[in-house]
């Protein structure tokens, strides 16, 4: 489904590309196999003429192509796609994080590049509701496993609304996340803080 779709996007767009590649994220992708390719994520496309030009800082290449930063980080992305709708206000359009604990849905702000990196780095990768820091308890390879919650319920915001990366979005684990989003309006993030239990004993 997903190589359609990265096979349209880029018919759509007049590429001209032997093959092509869908990720949501753009950071994770099956190996390429012919020249030229778009890499595409939810918004824009990037082209590779050869396997050389992917070999490139902030690009792995082994059994499949990692790019942890996605590919809107690297020059060349071209960005094509902009009316990402919350999908709270499209009853059908349900986006979902992907690899996260438990699939969630979550609304554009959410996803917004820019405004999730000035958020991190105001708060830091600690979840705002646990304090905790992933790779203090999965080590280097959980160093940017964060997600980032929007705290304005969506039916609030206004036509001219931008977001606040500081006092609109907070950073929160995978596990808080799901919880936040357990029901719709989500519960404020001081909610579920409030139901932790910190006299909890952990069986190992
Ligand atoms: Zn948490
Ligand atoms: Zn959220």
């Amino acid at each position: 489904m997903k190589r359609k779709q990265a096979g349209e996007l880029s018919k759509k767009f007049g590429l001209n590309v032997v093959q092509s590649r869908y990720s949501d994220w753009g950071n994770f992708y099956g190996l390429v196999q012919s020249y030229p390719c778009a890499l595409w994520d939810r918004s824009g496309y990037i082209i590779f003429e050869n396997e050389d030009a992917l070999k490139i800082p902030g690009v792995s290449i082994a059994k499949k192509i990692n790019v942890p930063k996605g590919i809107s980080s690297l020059n060349g992305y071209k960005q094509v796609i902009h009316d990402i709708q919350p999908p709270e206000e499209l009853p059908d359009g349900v986006e979902y994080y992907e690899g996260a604990v438990q699939q969630i849905k979550v609304n554009r702000y959410e996803r917004d590049k820019k405004a999730r990196d000035a958020c991190l780095s105001h708060y830091g990768y600690v979840c705002q509701v646990c304090h905790v820091k992933l790779s203090d308890i999965y080590g280097a390879i959980a160093e940017n496993l964060i997600h980032v919650h929007h705290i304005k319920p969506i039916s609030e915001i206004g036509e001219s609304y931008i977001v606040d990366p500081v006092t609109d979005l907070i950073p929160v684990c995978p596990n808080c996340h799901a919880v936040i989003h357990s029901k719709s309006p989500p519960y404020a993030p001081q909610e579920v803080s409030a139901m932790l239990h910190n006299d909890r004993t952990v069986e190992l």
